[in-house]
């Protein structure tokens, strides 16, 4: 955490239900930086909180096709500490905030819990903040490139991270700002801060105070695990979290993980002009990926001087030399080594925030590895108890989040019949060039034992990557031999985050890959190639023959 929240409570009716609303520090502090009287995000959130006063103990209509069990709404249950609502919302994540606000719209009197920050992983501590360091990092390769365009810098190249820094928080104050705003604006809404934990299937604790409704929705994310080395409670160790606070170059950042999260920080500090040794586990870096995947990423950031470990089945860590910074022993496939670093960064996998909310007094079914276990359309083992985004383990990613939210509110509010399993795998790796990937890789294609066509293209060959000078990666494509259906992409190469979608959405229309191959792109861009590598298509070797 970088700030504290700061509460406003606001008695709505006296000793049975408390409406505690709150706005964050920082959005405090983004609005007087937009110039905003702070007074006005106050009058707001007063505002809500009359709006809240006013819906309570009034019957409100709801819209859909959700019929079961409607609450009286707004009436105490009798505990003076007890607040009945129609809906409950855990945590104010991807999925959460989203949700809350469409019920609040159907009118159901609904309560969003949140006990540390809105917007959750993506906003303080996860895609956005990281973005956000990784435009400052690409700007400072580009600077110090700069003569590979003929642009001529006559002076020394600097990286100046607590400006860095503080453009980041900038960028993640005003989403939070917005989002607080946007929270504070939705009548029927009651943004309560602390930690719910289940007492009963249909009811949360919070701060001592219960509160009740026939239809919960679980949005609590994860945090980050620590490498199981030898010592490690001995050390300093950083994550995503702690990293957000970072205002100074490390002098040799070590990074435990060499999947997404890790090569994101590693090539970042790289280039604001740290040392950086990744250390790994498997013998390649996103092991999920295709080795041919694998090995080009490495290849990037090796060539712009990030050092790698593999196969790294034994660590010890103790202090450096002198009692500062980190000093890592390992048993890698180079053989015994030892790295010493300054800092020590551990991406090496996340956990969902299930231990600490009272599952078991709700009767609420895990997996051995704490995520929720839930079926295609997010519920739980519990009748009106749904579990959304991380921590159902059905995806890990902020856009899967929000996809979980638009399947729970359409199913609920709409009649819907959305799943989970209707949806895309898609997702991007933000290295530069970046890899935007959707649906099967090659190993999963194979897997299939079904005839299939592939076309590579390396970016040597793509004009706008010659013209920009970036001419790294290569673009990989799958089809079904009998179908014509794409089955899968990695676009490692500029822009790759972005021209993965022109695939993605063919995939989602269900349509044939020639309906791109026949598509008039633009030129010169890296998308025009797209219908010529789809034009390169041949059977995948070794794969079953087209019939
Ligand atoms: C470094 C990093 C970079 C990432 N980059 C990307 C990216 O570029 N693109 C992408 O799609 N994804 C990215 N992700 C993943 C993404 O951040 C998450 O998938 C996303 O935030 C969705 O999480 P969520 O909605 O499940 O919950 P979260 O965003 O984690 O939010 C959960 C919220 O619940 C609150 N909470 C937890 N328990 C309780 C409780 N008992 N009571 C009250 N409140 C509670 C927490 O405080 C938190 O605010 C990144 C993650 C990391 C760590």
């Amino acid at each position: 955490m970088i700030w504290k929240t700061g509460s406003v409570r606001v008695a709505s009716r006296p000793a049975t239900a408390i409406t505690n609303i709150a706005v964050s520090q920082p959005a405090i502090q983004a609005a007087a930086l937009r110039g905003e009287a702070v007074a006005t995000g106050m009058a707001a959130i007063l505002a809500h909180a009359r709006i809240a006063h006013e819906v309570a103990g009034r019957k409100v209509q709801q819209s859909g096709s959700d019929d079961d069990a409607r609450p009286t709404l707004g009436a105490a249950s009798g505990d003076p500490m007890t607040t009945s609502y129609d809906a409950i919302v855990i945590g104010a994540g991807q999925a959460g905030p989203p949700l809350a606000v469409r019920l609040a719209k159907a009118g159901l009197k609904t309560a969003l819990i949140e006990r540390e920050h809105l917007g959750g992983t993506c906003v303080n501590d996860g895609c956005i903040p990281t973005k956000t360091l990784i435009a400052s990092a690409r700007a400072a390769h580009v600077v110090r490139r700069a003569a590979d365009w003929g642009a001529r810098i006559d002076g020394p190249i600097g990286v100046d991270m607590k400006a860095v820094k503080a453009r980041k928080d900038r960028v993640v104050a005003d989403s939070i700002a917005s989002l607080a705003k946007w929270m504070a604006s939705t009548p029927g809404l009651s943004l309560i801060w602390g930690q719910a934990r289940f007492v009963a299937p249909n009811a949360v604790e919070v701060d001592g105070a219960r509160l009740e409704a026939p239809r919960i929705f679980i949005n609590v994310g994860g945090r980050p695990v620590l490498p199981t080395w030898d010592g490690i409670a001995d050390v300093p160790v950083l994550t995503n979290v702690s990293m957000m606070a970072i205002d100074t170059v490390p002098e040799h950042l070590i990074v435990a993980g060499g999947s997404y999260i890790g090569l994101e920080f590693a090539q970042m500090y790289r280039r604001f002009g740290a040392r950086v040794t990744v250390v790994e586990y498997g013998d390649r870096l996103i092991a999920r990926e295709d080795r041919d995947v694998s090995r080009e990423v490495q290849a990037i950031l090796e060539r712009e001087g990030i050092a790698f470990h593999f196969s790294v089945q034994h660590a010890r860590v103790s202090p450096g030399a002198g009692g500062s910074g980190v000093r890592v022993s390992l048993d890698a496939e180079s053989g015994a080594e030892v790295v010493e670093g300054s800092h020590l960064l551990a991406a090496v996998g996340r956990k969902p925030n299930t231990d600490d909310l009272g599952l078991d007094k709700a009767g609420i079914a895990t997996d051995a590895r704490g995520y929720i276990v839930v079926d295609d359309e997010l519920r739980t083992s519990v009748a009106g108890i749904w579990a959304l985004g991380d921590a159902n383990g059905r995806g890990a990613f902020t856009h899967t989040s929000y996809n979980d939210h638009q399947i729970v509110a359409d199913n609920l509010l709409h009649g819907g019949q959305r799943k989970v399993s209707d949806r895309l795998t898609t997702y991007a790796l933000f290295t530069d060039p970046p890899l935007g990937r959707v649906g099967m890789s090659e190993a999963e294609v194979r897997a299939r034992a079904k005839p299939a066509l592939v076309a590579v293209m390396p970016m040597t060959r793509v004009g706008r990557a010659r013209e920009r000078g970036e001419t790294q990666g290569f673009m990989k494509v799958f089809v079904d031999a009998e179908s014509e259906r794409i089955l899968g992409a990695a676009l490692l190469c500029i822009e790759g985050d972005e021209i993965v979608h022109s695939i993605l959405d063919v995939m989602a229309a269900d349509a044939s890959y020639k309906v791109i191959e026949r598509a008039v792109h633009i030129h010169p861009t890296v998308s025009e190639l797209i219908p010529t590598l789809l034009g390169q298509l041949e059977p995948l070797k070794d794969a079953p023959a087209p019939p």
